[in-house]
């Protein structure tokens, strides 16, 4: 079909990792990436600077290498290249030594076009949030600073700060957006090339500073504290300050106190899932967005089966505007039907299972399963038991029995204890906090 097969595995690569890397390290980092070509079993793969190429060498290699496998056996490596650059220079501390051309400067943010307050569709769900951005939008740093936008994934935190940033881009304002994670590895990279100055006046040079996923700071102590600063030098100054987050900042365990209680300190708004009705109405506009016409009781039938994620609920469109597409003719039920199945099944797929957080665990720590679930008290083994013991609670939610039982066999109140005891040691316990994030962030 193609004429570049590097090309097309490495979508297909692509497509399996997004399923296992959190969004944001996707859209940062691999979403710009392509396949370029195959040459005695290698697959060069170009990343848009010397940093990206960097970064996926030092942090993605393993995980590309298995995922590679898994898609075509026949490769056995992958080199990352920048884009357009010749291939010798791809040696990650080579290039980033090399290019200090990617210093952060202030450049103007790339905000999606459709992630304006016009497309985003008001409801009772997420009514406060909408305010309050619309306010912060209006005058930065004078009403609600910081502004604390939290909700589950796919419910328009994205898309609300965006639409912030939009706004104050009109009014002239000085706008920096970026993920935590992108504020992490800058600081990081900051410090190893020495430029920390030109990471400190970049943020300092903003009048609004948006922060997207704020949870993938936790407990990256340094960055923190780069923050920290960050933060407070913007906020003395009445910069506007605006941070989303998957959960409140009580909840953001791996936080340290001096910045949860800066994030509570200004509006704290959540969204919550939306209700059906606008559920239709979102389905409605970004239909018709796109042109495309969706007859009642496809879009009833749609809203109905895609509660919460509005993201997933999009997906769905787009399944079902390809399929009308491919099939040449309008929009069915029937279509309808098909995409919300196939969807449900990559869902399904998507999500981690307790056992595969337990093996997670176990190949971190080095244990086998067999002593994870079993009695033994090297410090080493208590440990890995008592990290499990707090992902499943915190990550997957499950009941303290059902912890239990997993565990093999240990009684309810143990467990308590033990969520209890692993909660105030992350707090005071640097390392044992690095030990958690890795495990959940890969
Ligand atoms: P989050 O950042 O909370 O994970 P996003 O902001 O990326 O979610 O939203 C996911 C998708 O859902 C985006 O395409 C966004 O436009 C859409 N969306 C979410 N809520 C609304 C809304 N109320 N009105 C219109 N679109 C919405
Ligand atoms: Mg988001």
């Amino acid at each position: 079909m193609t004429q570049n097969p590097a090309r097309e595995i490495w979508q297909a690569v692509l497509g399996e990792l997004q399923l296992q890397v959190t969004r944001p390290t996707y859209d940062t980092w691999l979403k710009k990436t392509t396949g370029v070509s195959l040459a005695e079993s290698v697959i060069s793969v170009e990343a848009p600077t010397p940093f990206a190429v960097g970064w996926l060498e030092t942090r993605m290699y393993q995980l590309v290498l298995k995922t590679l496998g898994r898609v075509n056996h026949g490769i056995r490596d992958v080199r990352f290249l920048v884009a357009g650059v010749a291939s010798t220079n791809t040696k990650s501390e080579h290039a980033l030594m090399q290019h200090h051309s990617l210093e952060p400067t202030l450049s103007r943010p790339q905000f999606n076009g459709r992630f304006t307050f016009s497309t985003f569709v008001e409801g009772a769900s997420n009514q406060l949030a909408v305010s309050a951005a619309k306010a912060v939008a209006e005058a930065p740093g004078q009403t609600y600073n910081p502004l604390f936008i939290y909700s589950g994934v796919g419910l328009g935190k994205t898309h609300l700060l965006q639409a912030i940033g939009h706004n104050c881009l009109q009014q002239g304002a000085r706008v920096c957006y970026v993920t935590s994670e992108q504020f992490t590895n800058e600081f990081i990279h900051g410090i190893r090339t020495r430029t920390s100055h030109e990471f400190r006046s970049k943020y300092r040079a903003s009048d609004v500073l948006l922060i997207d996923d704020i949870q993938f700071i936790g407990g990256k102590e340094q960055t923190q504290e780069g923050f920290f600063h960050t933060f407070n030098d913007l906020h003395l100054s009445n910069r506007q300050i605006v941070i989303t987050s998957d959960r409140p900042p009580q909840s953001l365990s791996l936080l340290e106190d001096r910045l949860r209680s800066r994030f509570e300190s200004g509006l704290i708004a959540d969204i919550q899932a939306p209700p059906l009705e606008t559920r239709i109405a979102i389905l409605k506009n970004k239909a018709e967005q796109r042109s495309l016409y969706l007859e009642d009781t496809v879009v009833t039938y749609m809203a109905q089966n895609m509660p919460g994620n509005i993201r997933v609920l999009e997906g769905c469109l787009n399944r079902v505007a390809a399929s009308s597409k491919i099939q040449s003719s309008p929009i069915s039920l029937d279509m309808a039907e098909k995409a919300v199945a196939a969807i449900r099944n990559l869902e399904r797929t998507k999500l981690v299972t307790p056992p595969e957080l337990l093996s997670q665990v176990e190949q971190k720590f080095g244990v086998s399963h067999r002593v994870l679930i079993g009695h033994s008290r090297v410090k080493k083994m208590v440990r890995a038991r008592q990290v499990a013991t707090y992902l499943l609670r915190e990550e997957l939610g499950l009941g303290f029995s059902e912890i239990g039982r997993l565990l093999g066999g240990r009684d309810h109140s143990t467990i308590i204890h033990s969520v209890r005891r692993m909660e105030t040691a992350i707090k005071s316990d640097p390392l044992l906090r690095q030990e958690v994030l890795n495990i959940i962030q890969w």
